[in-house]
C-alpha cells in the first residue's frame, strides 16, 4: 500500500536529529515491546506523550517534527476530572505540571469602556489545572529527548506498508522502515492525508477561527483576564503568571469559510486586522497593534475530525489527527489518555498492532469523540452573532458562576473529559 504526497514542498536545510543518549533517562519498567520500532509524526503533546509511554514499554521510538524546534505558542490547556487525575499520575507529570500551573484567577466580561460585567468562575476555563500548552509541551519533551530519536524539520512524504512493515520516505531525511507508524500531527494531519484521504473528507469547519499571540503586558494583568464581545467577534487578553511583562491576546471570530487558516502568516494577521478593526474596546487597537510584530501566530479554524476508524494497517491516528477539535473539545487531556491506552494496549496485546488497534478504538474512540462534542457550540458562545445573543450569554455566565450551581456546573463539565475509567496495563 502506497501513500505519496504529490505536493512537493521547497527543499530545507538537511533536518535536526537528536539521538537518543546511551544511558536512558527513562529506564523501561518492562521489555514487551523491546522488538518494535515505532515512528510518531508530531512532536506536539500527543506524540510526545506516547514517545514516553512505548519507551517504558521497550520500544524504540522515533519522532519526527516539521517545526526546526518544539513549537512551545499556546495558551492556557486544562485537565479536568478524575480521569484526567489518573493519566496525569500514572504519566509521571502530576507534580511538575502542578508546579508550573497558571493559578488563573478573574476573567472578567467587561464592557467597550473597560467595566466589568461579570466573573467567570475559575474552574469554567481552567478546569483542576491548568498549564500553558508550551509548558506542557516542554515537560513531555524533557522527560522523553534521553530516549527517543527526535528529527525537527522533516516530515513524512510517503508511507508503503507490507506484512511486516512499513517503508517511509521523508521530504529531507533517508528513508527508513518501521514496525508501525503514528499520526500525532494535528488536526491538519499529513499522516491522515496519506493514509485515509484528503482531509477535507474528515474535517468539520464550525464556523469560527481562533487566534493567539503575545504582547507587553500593557494592562498590568497579573493571572487574570479581560474579555470583550461584539457580535461574532470576542477578544481576550490574559496574563497567566508566569513573566509579568507579557500578556497573550486570543482572538476568536465567526467565518463560514474554511480556508483562512490555510494562509501564511503574513495573511492571516490581515485577515486578524481586517476582521476586528474598529472594535470598540478602549484596549483593542493597542491589542492590534502588537500582532503586527507578533512572531508566535497560532491561528486556526474552531473545526473536529471525524474519521470512521483510528487505524488502517500498521499506522494509527493520535490526538488531534483522529478527533481533534481546535478549541473547547478537551483535546489536550484526550490525547494524554489516548496516548496512554494506545501504548497500553500495545503492551497488553505484546505489540500485535491488530489485536492493540482495534482495543485501543474500542477503549477510546466513543470517550474521544464525547469530548470532542463540548466543541460543537464554542464558537457562538464565545463569540455569539448578535448583541442579543451576548447579553444571554453573560446571563448565563452570572448564573453559573453563582454558588449554588457551581458545583453543579463543574459537574457538568467534568463529565465528559471523566467518562473513561482508564485500564492498568502493568
Ligand atoms: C502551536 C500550537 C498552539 C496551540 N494552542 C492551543 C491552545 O492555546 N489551546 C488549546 O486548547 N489547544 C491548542 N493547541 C492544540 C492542542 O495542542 C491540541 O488540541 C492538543 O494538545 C492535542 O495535541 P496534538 O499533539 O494532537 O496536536 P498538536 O498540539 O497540534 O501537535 C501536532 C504537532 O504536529 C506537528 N506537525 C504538523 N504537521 C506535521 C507534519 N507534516 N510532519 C511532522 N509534524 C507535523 C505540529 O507542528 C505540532 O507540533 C495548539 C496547537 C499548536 C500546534
Amino acid at each position: 500500500m502506497t501513500h505519496r504526497l504529490t505536493d512537493g514542498t521547497a527543499p530545507h536545510p538537511a533536518p535536526r536529529t537528536t539521538r537518543p543518549a546511551p544511558t536512558t533517562a527513562l529506564v523501561p519498567t518492562d521489555r514487551r515491546l523491546a522488538h518494535l520500532t515505532v515512528l510518531i509524526s508530531g512532536a506536539g503533546v500527543a506524540g510526545p506523550a506516547l514517545a514516553l509511554w512505548l519507551v517504558r514499554y521497550g520500544a524504540r521510538v522515533t519522532l519526527v517534527e516539521k517545526a526546526p524546534a518544539l513549537r512551545e505558542g499556546g495558551f492556557a490547556v486544562d485537565f479536568r476530572g478524575a480521569t484526567h487525575h489518573t493519566v496525569l499520575r500514572r504519566t509521571g507529570i502530576w507534580d511538575e505540571v502542578h508546579r508550573r500551573q497558571t493559578h488563573m484567577g478573574r476573567q472578567t466580561v467587561v464592557a467597550a469602556d473597560d467595566r466589568e460585567r461579570v466573573d467567570l468562575p475559575a474552574f469554567f476555563m481552567s478546569g483542576d489545572v491548568e498549564i500553558l500548552r508550551g509548558d506542557l509541551s516542554h515537560i513531555l519533551y524533557e522527560r522523553t529527548r534521553a530516549d527517543v530519536e527526535y528529527v525537527f524539520g522533516d516530515s513524512v512524504a510517503s508511507l508503503t506498508e507490507d506484512s511486516e512493515g512499513v517503508d517511509v520516505t521523508f521530504e529531507r531525511g533517508a528513508p527508513r522502515r518501521f514496525d508501525l507508524v503514528v499520526g500525532a500531527d494535528g488536526l491538519h494531519s499529513r499522516t491522515r492525508r496519506l493514509v485515509f484521504g484528503d482531509e477535507s473528507r474528515y474535517l468539520r469547519h464550525l464556523g469560527h477561527y481562533v487566534a493567539g499571540f503575545g504582547v507587553p503586558n500593557h494592562l498590568g494583568l497579573h493571572r487574570t483576564a479581560r474579555i470583550y464581545t461584539e457580535p461574532g467577534r470576542t477578544m481576550m487578553i490574559s496574563n497567566y503568571g508566569g513573566d509579568p511583562t507579557r500578556a497573550g491576546v486570543a482572538l476568536v471570530f465567526s467565518s463560514d469559510r474554511a480556508d483562512h487558516h490555510r494562509h501564511g502568516t503574513a495573511r492571516q494577521k490581515e485577515i486578524l486586522a481586517e476582521r476586528f478593526a474598529g472594535m470598540a474596546w478602549k484596549h483593542a487597537a493597542t491589542a492590534l497593534d502588537g500582532l503586527q510584530s507578533a512572531e508566535d501566530l497560532y491561528f486556526d479554524a474552531i473545526a473536529q475530525i471525524h474519521v470512521d476508524r483510528l487505524s488502517q494497517g500498521r499506522v494509527a491516528l493520535l490526538g488531534d489527527a483522529g478527533y481533534g477539535a481546535t478549541m473547547g473539545g478537551i483535546g489536550t487531556g484526550t490525547a494524554l489518555v489516548s496516548a496512554y491506552v494506545l501504548a497500553g494496549e500495545l503492551a497488553a496485546a505484546g505489540g500485535d498492532h491488530r489485536a492493540a488497534f482495534d482495543a485501543y478504538e474500542a477503549e477510546i474512540g466513543a470517550y474521544a469523540r464525547n469530548c470532542q462534542k463540548s466543541s460543537d457550540r464554542v464558537g457562538p458562545f464565545l463569540a455569539p452573532p448578535t448583541e442579543r445573543r451576548i447579553r444571554s450569554r453573560d446571563r448565563v455566565y452570572r448564573v453559573l458562576g453563582s454558588r449554588p450551581m457551581a458545583g453543579l456546573f463543574k459537574k457538568l463539565t467534568e463529565r465528559p473529559a471523566g467518562g473513561l475509567t482508564l485500564k492498568n496495563y502493568g
